[in-house]
């Protein structure tokens, strides 16, 4: 049994350099049905606003504050990591990523990778198109990645002025999938035996875009929590206390029982991704000895392309299905990709967290 929420956690506010403040975002949020969102300015950890959001007649969300630090000193930008869970703040380490890293570490918190494959839009003179990929690969000991930020893949869907305008009206006719590079990342790390958690987030703004005498909204923050999210797996609900359900929170995410739902092609709640074998049974996140093998079960909430991913193999698909089963032999991280058609094209629609299968 668990207990489904739906999240974001990558947002800016006026505290950075985002347009709403939190108790609009909030109200944002729970408009699009989201459960909960961490809020993540650059290099500053805003204090007093975390909370639940709403109304007992109507429903709640639950505001909570991370961090996305990088530093301020080093240009072109580069490395933006996502902390969550740590009460204080550690801007003052952005230097070396790797001391932030242990540092977050021992407070018992969470890093992830922003955006690791973030790219430049050329032919638009703004800040915000600045490519700010993570560099600094020799790092170890992170969290996990963020798998699939919306306004870097959109940022790829805009190669030339003709389509970057026609992507700013209909984005989601041009936003397909994460970019290659950030799959063959994380399967690497997975190969190499590394437990490394995916999400994905929106990196609200509230953006307005400029283009000549041209100005135009299109990432206002409630359409993007409709679009690329996190689900955890929890395995008891929220409490309405705010300390426990931050807890809560952030021990799901660390256990990596979480996938990414880009909700645009569907609605991806009730994706479920189980294993069992003689040692047991796993959902994602976990670790189960192979054994003599191990059944792996897959349901999405809509029939799909579904891909079984291992050492960055597909190992099992199935094309127009919404339940597909697999006897995996070998030990080493399983990762499932669930496609769905959208508008004509092809879209990344579910990418759930590995379970891990060892000796
Ligand atoms: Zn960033
Ligand atoms: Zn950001």
């Amino acid at each position: 049994m668990s207990y489904e929420y739906v999240g974001n956690m990558h947002i800016h506010t006026p505290y950075s350099d985002g347009t709403d403040y939190h108790a609009l975002i909030a109200e944002a949020a729970r408009q699009a049905g989201l459960d909960f969102i961490v809020v993540t300015d650059h290099n500053v950890l805003v204090k007093g606003v975390e909370g639940y959001y709403g109304s007992e007649e109507d429903r709640y969300v639950l505001l909570l504050t991370g961090e996305e630090i990088h530093d301020r000193t080093r240009l072109p930008q580069v490395n933006h990591l996502l902390v969550y869970g740590v009460d204080e703040e550690l801007c003052h380490l952005a230097d070396d990523p790797q001391v932030l890293i242990d540092t977050v570490n021992t407070k018992k918190g969470l890093t992830f990778i922003a955006h690791p494959y973030d790219q430049d839009v050329v032919w638009v003179s703004d800040d915000f198109t600045i490519a700010i990929p993570w560099v600094d690969w020799q790092v170890n000991n992170f969290t996990g990645l963020e798998i699939w930020n919306y306004m870097s893949s959109f940022k790829d869907a805009m190669p030339n002025v003709r389509e970057g305008m026609q992507a700013l009206f209909r984005p989601d006719e041009f936003v397909t999938g994460p970019p290659t590079e950030v799959f063959a990342k994380w399967d690497e790390l997975l190969t190499a035996g590394q437990k490394v958690i995916g999400i994905g987030n929106s990196d609200a703004h509230g953006t307005y875009f400029h283009v000549g005498p041209f100005s135009h909204r299109v990432f206002a923050y409630d359409f993007l929590f409709n679009c690329i999210n996190t689900h955890l797996l929890c395995k008891v609900p929220f409490s309405g206390n705010l300390d426990l359900d931050r807890q809560l929170i952030f021990a799901t995410l660390k256990a990596g029982r979480a996938f990414i739902g880009y909700e645009i092609p569907g609605d991806t709640r009730g994706f479920r991704f189980l294993a069992q074998g003689s040692y047991g049974t796993a959902e994602m996140g976990d670790t189960l000895r192979v054994g003599s093998g191990v059944t792996m079960q897959i349901r999405t909430p809509a029939r799909a392309h579904i891909k079984i991913i291992h050492e960055g193999k597909v190992v099992r698909e199935d094309v127009n299905t919404d339940a597909l089963t697999y006897t995996a032999t070998e030990r080493g991280a399983y990762r499932v990709e669930a496609w769905k058609e959208y508008a004509g094209k092809d879209r990344c629609w579910i990418l759930s967290n590995p379970i891990y299968l060892i000796r």
